[in-house]
């Protein structure tokens, strides 16, 4: 198994697919390599971009805000992407973007080991079950079983409260589970 400095260079160089072409940095993902939580998102955005760094900007302070209300410490746990380059305009990935960047996702998923999965949103969700397709409003609050023999728990993208603010208080909901799983 890779050590994860070494999984980060080689994804740093990776051109599996063309969204390495659009990309200033390659935004690995970063937090505790002991995390319970690994938190999943979409794809780094313009902040992200600049910086190397995983929800910086609006959507990180969004999350902040989320693991703040749920007693989460930020620290505490691993946070990445489904797709490890900004796509343009920073529109969803594709399944096939999502395909290319999954092995570096399962690798950290090895090293890592985490107890339960955060998926924010569907990309996040298609990284890890990439077969499956569910609707949100169906599997709401539950966790789901995957390959990797973590549960996973699907809540709605951050950004979402600034389109959608109704869906609030189910994500606020969803990280107070997360939280109320983790201590048990
Ligand atoms: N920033 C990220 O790193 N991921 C997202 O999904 C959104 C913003």
């Amino acid at each position: 198994m890779k050590h994860i400095q070494q999984l980060k260079k080689i994804c740093t160089k990776c051109k599996k697919c063309p969204l390495h072409k659009h990309k200033t940095n390659c935004v690995f993902g970063e937090g505790n390599l002991n995390a319970d939580i690994m938190l999943i998102g979409e794809a780094p955005g313009k902040k992200e971009d600049e910086t190397g760094r995983p929800f910086q900007g609006k959507a990180g302070n969004i999350l902040n805000n989320l693991l703040g209300i749920a007693g989460i410490n930020r620290e505490d746990i691993f946070i990445t992407n489904a797709v490890k380059c900004r796509t343009p305009k920073n529109r969803a990935p594709y399944i096939e973007e999502i395909k290319c960047c999954q092995d570096y996702l399962r690798q950290q998923i090895e090293i890592i080991k985490p107890k339960i999965f955060l998926a924010m949103g569907l990309s996040a969700m298609e990284a890890i079950t990439p077969n499956i397709r569910y609707k949100l409003s169906d599997i709401e609050g539950e966790i789901l079983k995957t390959q990797y023999d973590i549960g996973m728990l699907v809540t709605y993208h951050p950004m979402n409260l600034i389109y959608r603010p109704n869906c609030t208080e189910k994500i606020i909901n969803d990280f107070k589970r997360l939280k109320k799983i983790i201590t048990g």
